[in-house]
């Protein structure tokens, strides 16, 4: 039996971010601490939030302390309305009182909320927002390191149901049906963030930057000379900490989910962090990652999460009927498989890997 702690979840991360950097240009690997003294692009900025390592790289000379700063404060204040784990937090309050009364909340977090329940309707409960009581009961990243008894898994499944999570758009309040019902945002919330900084940095009349929170990019616009970025996909082979293949994409995001991110192994099984509702238990199907490219990060967390859920050919489906969106799939017996719209585009760069035509 061996527990992953923190320490070691932040390290992967570290790690995909590293192997980010090194599949684009070389302008890109300069070390940051010379950065800001030379002012040689992009001048970047690193923050610990989120549970993660988030980094922030902007390619103009025109960027300050204070832009980094402020893009701090974004993240804090989407961290302190939408963290189930702070007391204070608009979520944490609508947890407090399930069963009980309806929770007015801001635009924000509503639409939020409203976005995660969409896509628990489109995935008919694979993608569920209200999985809060499973997520506690394994721990996954958090504690946890061993397979809880199963009349306490069907005790959490007992109070996981979307369908419970009552909306009114007329009033933003947010009721949960149950006593016990915990919501969890940890799947898009990030996402949202990356949209967030994105257009702050445009407002400000920054045109090219890479934002990377724990592995989720956001690829803002093209390279200053307006070529396209060159985005390493993440090896799912956490030994590794290599990109299995590159894409190039101008202003889009990709976020992928994987077994990978945070888990434990018990009895030489491993168990990941992203919970199927139905079982109990942490997804098991053909899946070690789902990749999704496409505009808004929120979406793209959103629908890695489920799509990862979903399996290979359901997920495949899901994003070739979603406009906008292609998709990396990567199966425990190392094979890849992508969407129609990045047949030309995505370059397999690991021979371990086999690209399914
Ligand atoms: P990461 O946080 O590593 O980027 P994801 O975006 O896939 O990965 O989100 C995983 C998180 O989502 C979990 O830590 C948990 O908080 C939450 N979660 C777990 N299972 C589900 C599920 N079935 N539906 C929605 N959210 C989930
Ligand atoms: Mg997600």
């Amino acid at each position: 039996m061996c527990y992953k702690h923190k320490g070691f979840v932040i390290f992967v991360n570290l790690v995909i971010i590293i192997s980010i950097l090194t599949g684009c240009s070389e302008a890109e690997n300069t070390d940051t601490a010379s950065q800001s003294q030379t002012q040689t692009l992009p001048i970047s900025e690193n923050y610990f939030i989120f549970d993660t390592v988030v980094s922030v790289r902007v390619y103009d000379e025109r960027i300050e302390k204070s832009h980094f700063d402020y893009i701090e404060s974004i993240m804090e204040q989407i961290d302190e309305t939408m963290n189930r784990f702070k007391e204070e937090s608009e979520v944490a309050k609508v947890n407090r009182l399930a069963g009980e009364e309806a929770v007015q909340v801001t635009e924000e977090t509503y639409h939020i909320i409203k976005t995660a329940k969409e896509y628990a309707l489109r995935s008919e409960g694979r993608f569920e927002p209200t999985i809060g009581p499973l997520v506690d009961l394994w721990a996954i990243g958090n504690g946890g390191s061993e397979v809880p008894p199963i009349a306490e898994i069907d005790a959490a499944k007992q109070l996981i149901d979307f369908n419970k999570l009552e909306l009114n758009d007329d009033s933003l309040t947010v009721k949960l049906q149950q006593k016990g019902m915990t919501l969890d945002l940890g799947a898009i919330a990030k996402g949202y963030a990356a949209d967030v900084i994105a257009s702050y940095l445009q407002e400000q009349g920054f045109t090219s930057a890479i934002i990377d929170l724990g592995g989720n990019i956001l690829a803002m616009g093209s390279k200053p000379d307006k070529s396209p970025w060159r985005i390493g996909i993440q090896s799912p082979d956490e030994n590794r900490g290599e990109h299995l293949g590159t894409i190039s994409v101008v202003n889009k995001t990709i976020v992928t989910s994987g077994v990978y991110e945070r888990y434990f192994i018990y009895d030489n099984k491993q168990y990941h962090h992203i919970i199927d509702p139905f079982t109990g238990y942490p997804a098991a199907n053909e899946l070690a990652s789902a990749t999704i490219i496409t505009e808004k990060s929120m979406h793209a967390d959103a629908m890695s999460t489920t799509v990862f859920l979903l399996g290979l050919e359901e997920g495949m489906a899901f994003v070739e009927s979603t406009e906008n969106t292609e998709a990396i799939f990567v199966t425990n017996d190392h094979k890849v498989y992508v969407t129609s719209g990045l047949k030309d585009n995505f370059k397999l760069t690991r021979q371990e890997y086999e690209l399914v035509e």
